[in-house]
Order: C-alpha cells, then structure tokens, then sequence
C-alpha cells in the first residue's frame, strides 16, 4: 500500500510504500509531553520503505528534547510535524504522523495511547530499531 503524506503547505512530504499491505495501520497517539502539545499520533512499518523529501529544507525545523535521541521535523512555515527520525548505529528509523495522511481511510487506523517513559535509554532505542520504519531516505529540493 503506497501512503503519501504531508505538512499543510507541502513542504515536507513522504511516501510510504507500506508492505506486506496493511489490514489496519496501529497508531499510536503518543503522550510524551511535546506530543500533546501538537497532537502526535504516529504509525510505522519496520518491513515498510520511506521516502521523505524537503523541498525547502531550510524551512523544516528539527526539534529534539529529552534524550535527543529523535528529531521532529517541523515545517518551519505551516507549524506541522509530519516525520520524526532517529539515527541509532549510523542507521536512520522514522515514523510518520497519521494525522498527516493524504488519503488513508480513517476507518483503516486503529489508534491507541501509548506511554514510553518508563524506557530507559537503550530500550528506547532498541525497540525504535525494532519498530520504526528502517529504510529511509530524505531527498531536498523540488
Ligand atoms: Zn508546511
């Protein structure tokens, strides 16, 4: 299944080729404190292929908090928050915004609140290898 997504001005998009294709995409509505702030509510496909692109980058701000360990990346003009990335070994894990979908059923998302604070350092990283999306690329420019 091929999502596209993207910020409100279409600034940063991606394209996620989702597969084996998706009966229900799990979301998870995180409540780390910037999360709820902005409304995060994230998706990933571990076996899925991710392909991000800026076309401005200089108008894409990239937040990290906590352990720094993540990278937001805020459109810097329309204020959204549509990938987050984690380099871990050299390697970059993301997950995308549900929120930010163009056309996915809503039906198809099953969303969830979920907590990751009691994780320490290393299985927080361990389980974003695990979990998040492993095959990304991000390409700038139109
Ligand atoms: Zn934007």
């Amino acid at each position: 299944m091929l999502i596209t997504g993207s910020c409100h001005c279409g600034n940063i998009s991606f394209r996620l080729n989702w597969s084996p294709e998706p009966a229900k995409i799990p979301a998870r509505a995180c409540t780390c404190s910037f999360c709820l702030k902005h409304g995060g509510v994230w998706t990933s496909c571990p076996t899925g292929e991710l392909a991000i692109s800026l076309r401005e980058p200089a108008q894409v701000s990239r937040y990290s908090f906590g352990t720094r360990t993540a990278e937001f990346l805020i459109c810097a003009r329309c204020g959204i928050v549509p990938v987050v990335t984690s380099l871990i070994n050299d390697h970059l894990y993301a997950v995308v915004s549900v929120n930010a979908f163009d056309e996915v059923d809503p039906a198809m998302i099953l969303s969830a609140p979920t907590a990751f604070d009691g994780e320490d350092q290393a299985a927080r990283l361990a389980r974003r290898a695990q979990n998040w999306i492993a095959t990304v690329s991000i390409s700038s420019g139109a």
